[in-house]
């Protein structure tokens, strides 16, 4: 069905997620307001929809204030997506301020907008609200087990705040807002630079340089290719009688970092050899979704296989 003239603001519409979801809400035919400061994300991933009138993007910091010309001319919005926050950890340890910022001062300001134009609202949680997590797979029930202070708590807390403040303006101000807590997504237009295992394997194997794994390479992650991950966000933020809901969204399937690694030096057929680096501070050892509640309420679940997804993702790459 094509949306006529609903309109939906994306922040971090110009970074890896944002701009397949710019992309997809354009096929449904809506008006897509991208806002996006760049800092993570670039202008090239965003560059094919410019010319299109029912794409608009404006180059702005979503921790200040939104300039008054443009609210004045945007009229009613349906859908704000709040994506903007570096998301890779070397990226959001370099920013960590401007994390904490955009995290809860940017959601603060978005929900207020999200409340005056009465529209439905979706912050991009994390599973690094689970911490280095002690229950197996996690469930949305659990709390989580987070180092407050450490090196990644910038982002960690400031998701949890982010969460937190959503969940005020449901109960108090009935904004129609849910929650996604987002597993490992990866796919094209990830950040060559940004620290990220799969890019960084990639970018490795294809240059043959030694795969960097930090610590023995056991500890596990979940990874969810990236147009499964819009699909999901976009079944989120449109079914109805889901506000206050919090889902994770993610593949329920879980690899070792050491497996990744032999698999990517595999279909990139590298010469690469594998670095064993110290382990990274707080990194979480275990993590797989349990994507139970998204299955039942939104009927979403990947299907992209980690071997079709890494094979697009190689292609990017090679074609940059
Ligand atoms: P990304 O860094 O590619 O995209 C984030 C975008 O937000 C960038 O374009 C960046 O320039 C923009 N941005 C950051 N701060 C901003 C600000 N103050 N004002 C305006 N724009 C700003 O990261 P991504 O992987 O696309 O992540 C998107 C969202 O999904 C983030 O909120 C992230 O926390 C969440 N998430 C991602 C993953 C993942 O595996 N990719 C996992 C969990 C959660
Ligand atoms: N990792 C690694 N080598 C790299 C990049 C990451 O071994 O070059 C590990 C990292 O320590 C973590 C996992 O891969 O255990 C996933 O890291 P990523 O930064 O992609 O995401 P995270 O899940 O930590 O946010």
């Amino acid at each position: 069905m094509m949306e006529e003239n609903i309109k939906c603001i994306v922040t971090g519409g110009a970074g890896f997620i944002g701009s397949h979801l710019c992309d997809f809400l354009i096929k449904k035919g809506f008006e897509v307001y991208c806002l996006d400061n760049l800092i993570t994300g670039s202008q090239k991933n965003i560059d094919h929809l410019l010319a299109n009138p029912k794409f608009h993007f404006l180059k702005h910091d979503v921790s200040s204030p939104l300039p008054g010309k443009f609210l004045n001319e945007i009229g009613q919005i349906k859908y704000i997506y709040h994506l903007a926050s570096p998301a890779s950890p070397s990226q959001y340890q370099k920013y960590s301020i401007e994390t904490l910022l955009v995290n809860s001062q940017g959601t603060y300001l978005m929900l207020e907008l999200a409340k005056k134009h009465s529209a439905w609202f979706l912050p991009t949680s994390t599973s690094e609200v689970y911490g280095d997590p002690l229950e197996h797979p996690q469930k949305e029930t659990y709390f989580g087990h987070v180092n407050p202070v450490g090196i990644r708590a910038c982002y960690d807390e400031a998701k949890r705040f982010s969460e937190a403040i959503t969940m005020e303006y449901v109960r108090k101000f009935k904004v129609k807002a849910r929650i996604a807590r987002i597993f490992n997504t990866y796919g094209p237009k990830m950040q060559k630079n940004d620290g990220r295992v799969i890019s960084n394997f990639i970018n490795q194997a294809l240059s043959g340089k030694p795969l960097t794994v930090y610590g023995d390479g056991n500890q596990t992650r979940s990874f969810c290719y990236v147009d499964d991950m819009v699909r999901g966000l976009v079944t989120l933020m449109e079914k109805e009688n889901l506000d206050g809901e919090i889902i994770n969204l993610g593949m329920p399937k879980e690899h070792t970092i050491k497996e990744i690694a032999d698999y990517i030096r595999k279909v990139c057929q590298s010469s690469s050899t594998i670095e064993y680096l110290p382990k990274t501070e707080d990194d979480p050892s275990r993590r797989k979704p349990d994507i139970t509640k998204a299955q039942k309420l939104l009927g979403w679940q990947p299907t992209t296989p980690l071997q079709s997804g890494i094979q697009k993702t190689i292609s990017y790459f090679k074609g940059l």
